[in-house]
C-alpha cells in the first residue's frame, strides 16, 4: 500500500484496497514453517541446555546456537561486529550467621531471613515491639536505627508489605514479622529455599543497608521479650505494643557478592530506504534452569517459556533475510533481539535499553514474544488464538495497525484480557517489552497465558502445538513486516 492516490478515486481505492494482503508477505510468512520450528525447538528446549539459566553452562550454549544461527541466515552482529552483547551481573547472597536475643543464640531453622544485607561482624541493636505495625502503635513508638518486631496478618506477603515499608522508612534497621501460624511458617521457610538463594541484578548491591525481613514464628517472638505469643497478640490488639519491655538483639552477615557474565545475542538486519529506524522483536532465551529439589526430571526445558518466542524470532529472522535476498527487504531496518536474563528480573532488556546499540529515538516498536506454543485452560477448544497486551497503550496507530494485519493475513481470536490496566496480574510488566515501553517505545506483547507445566521441568517440546505455534509466529512476521514497510513511522500518541 505504498502508493499514495489522490481525490475521490484515492478513497474508493483505499476502501476496496484495505486490508487486502501483500502477495510479497504471503509468500515469505510461507517460509515459516512448523517443520523449522520444531527443529530449533528440540535444540534449544534439549535437555542438554540444562534449562538455560542466566548465567550458567546451559544458557551459553543456547547462546552460542542463536549466535550461530544469525551467522548463518547472513544477519550482521551489531555489536562492534559480534552477535554478543554482553550484560554483566551480580550474584549476591546473603545469610544471617549469628542472630542472638541476650545471650540466646538462635538456631537456623528459628528464623528465616528474607531478603539481603552486607558482611557485617556482631552488631548489637535495641529490639521494640510495634505490635501489628499500624499507625497508631508506630506512632508511639520510635524504631529508627533500631530493630523492630510486628505481628504479621495471615498470609501477608513479605516482600511486598506495606507495614514492613513503612517501617523501613521509619529507619529500622533490622526488621522481624512473627507469623501465627506453623504451617505459615514452614511454608515460607520452603519458599525461601526455592526462591532466596542467589539473587541476580544489575547493580552492585549498596553497602550498609539491610532489606527484606526476617521471619519467626509468634511463639519465637514471645520468647525474645521473655513474654508468650498470647500476651503479645493481646498486647497488640489493646493497643499497648508500647507496654512490651524492649530488648537488645544481636547479629552477624555473612554476604558474597559475585560477578556472572550472559549475553543478549543480537542479529541485525538493514532496511533500504529508511534504514536509521529500527524495528525490535525480542524472545528471551533464559529460563529458570535445573530444580534443586524435587523427583525425577529436574531439567525446566522451558519448550514454551521461552523457547516457543526463541525459534518465533529466528523463523522471523529467516523470512525476512529471504525476502532482502530476493529483493524485497525492509525498509526500516530491524533487530533480532534473545534476550537473557528475563526470568531474573527482566534483566537483559533493561541492560539493553540502558546500553542500546541503536538509538532508541529511532526504535519505532518492540515486538515482544514470551510463550505463544500453548494453549491455556480458558482456550482448550477455542479457534486459533493469543493473547495480546500493551498494543494501544502508547500508539493507538499501532494497535489499529495490529487488529488489520491480523484479520487480513491470519485472523487468530486476539484476547486482551490481560490487557486491562486493573488485571491484577499485571502481564504488561512481566516480560521484556516493558523496558522499551518504559522509554515511551511502542509495544505489542504475544502471549499464550499460563499452564499447568509453567515454570516446571514438564514445559516440554512434546506439549507444543506447533501450527498454533506456526500461525502465531506469522502473525508477528506480518506486523513486523507492516510497520516496516509503511510510509510514515508510528505515532506515539499516548503517555
Ligand atoms: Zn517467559
Amino acid at each position: 500500500m505504498k502508493r499514495i492516490f489522490i481525490g475521490i478515486h484515492a478513497l474508493i481505492l483505499c476502501t476496496i484496497s484495505f486490508g487486502q494482503p501483500n502477495p510479497d508477505a504471503q509468500k515469505y510468512a510461507a517460509t515459516i514453517t512448523q517443520q523449522d520450528l520444531k527443529e530449533n525447538l528440540t535444540i534449544i528446549a534439549s535437555d542438554a541446555m540444562e534449562g538455560r539459566e542466566t548465567g550458567k553452562r546451559g544458557q551459553k550454549m543456547a547462546a552460542a546456537f542463536l549466535a550461530a544461527y544469525f551467522e548463518d541466515l547472513g544477519l550482521k552482529g551489531p555489536v562492534s561486529g559480534s552477535y554478543y552483547q554482553p550484560v554483566p551481573l551480580f550474584s549476591t547472597g546473603a545469610s544471617i550467621v549469628t542472630l542472638k536475643v541476650g545471650t540466646t543464640a538462635l538456631t537456623t531453622d528459628e528464623f528465616i531471613f528474607l531478603g539481603s544485607g552486607q558482611t557485617v561482624g556482631e552488631m548489637t541493636l535495641p529490639l521494640v515491639f510495634g505490635g501489628k505495625g499500624s499507625e497508631a502503635e508506630l506512632e508511639k513508638l520510635d524504631v529508627n536505627g533500631k530493630a523492630v518486631l510486628v505481628l504479621l496478618e495471615a498470609n501477608a506477603s513479605i516482600m511486598n508489605n506495606p507495614v514492613l515499608t513503612k517501617l523501613r522508612e521509619k529507619g529500622a534497621k533490622l526488621i522481624f514479622g512473627a507469623v501465627e501460624k506453623k504451617e505459615e511458617y514452614t511454608r515460607l521457610s520452603g519458599m525461601a529455599r526455592r526462591f532466596m538463594g542467589e539473587r541476580l541484578g544489575l547493580k552492585k548491591p549498596e553497602s550498609g543497608n539491610i532489606s527484606g525481613a526476617i521471619v519467626i514464628t509468634a511463639e519465637t517472638a514471645g520468647k525474645f521479650f521473655n513474654s508468650t505469643a498470647d500476651k503479645l497478640k493481646k498486647a497488640a490488639e489493646s493497643k499497648k505494643a508500647d507496654k512490651v519491655k524492649p530488648t537488645s538483639i544481636s547479629y552477624s552477615i555473612n554476604q558474597t557478592v559475585s560477578e556472572v557474565r550472559s549475553e543478549n545475542i543480537l542479529g541485525f538486519l538493514e532496511g533500504t530506504d529508511k534504514k536509521d529506524e529500527v524495528v525490535v522483536i525480542t524472545a528471551h532465551y533464559d529460563h529458570i534452569g535445573i530444580s534443586a529439589r524435587g523427583e525425577g526430571d529436574k531439567i525446566n526445558n522451558g519448550a514454551d517459556d521461552d523457547g516457543s518466542g526463541t525459534v518465533g524470532v529466528l523463523a522471523i529472522a529467516k523470512a525476512f533475510v529471504q525476502a532482502k535476498k530476493e529483493g524485497k527487504g525492509p525498509r526500516r531496518s530491524i533487530l533480532f533481539m534473545t534476550v537473557t536474563g528475563e526470568e531474573k528480573g527482566l534483566l537483559g532488556s533493561e541492560y539493553y535499553s540502558e546500553h542500546p546499540i541503536f538509538p532508541l529515538d529511532k526504535t519505532v516498536v518492540d515486538l515482544n514474544i514470551d510463550m505463544i506454543g500453548r494453549r491455556d485452560p480458558a482456550h482448550k477448544d477455542s479457534a486459533p488464538y493469543v493473547y495480546v497486551i500493551g498494543s494501544d497503550r502508547l500508539s493507538s496507530e499501532l494497535h489499529t495497525l495490529s487488529e488489520t494485519t491480523n484479520k487480513t493475513y491470519s485472523n487468530l481470536v486476539f484476547d486482551y484480557l490481560y490487557n486491562a490496566e486493573d488485571h491484577p496480574d499485571r502481564i504488561y510488566y512481566r516480560s521484556d517489552h516493558w523496558n522499551f515501553a518504559k522509554k515511551n517505545i511502542p509495544i505489542i506483547f504475544y502471549f499464550d497465558g499460563v499452564h499447568e507445566d509453567y515454570h516446571r521441568p514438564s514445559d516440554e517440546v512434546d506439549k507444543i502445538e506447533f501450527d498454533l505455534l506456526a500461525l502465531r509466529t506469522k502473525n508477528v512476521f506480518h506486523t513486523a513486516w507492516e510497520i516496516a514497510n509503511r510510509e510514515n513511522r508510528l505515532v506515539v500518541d499516548k503517555k
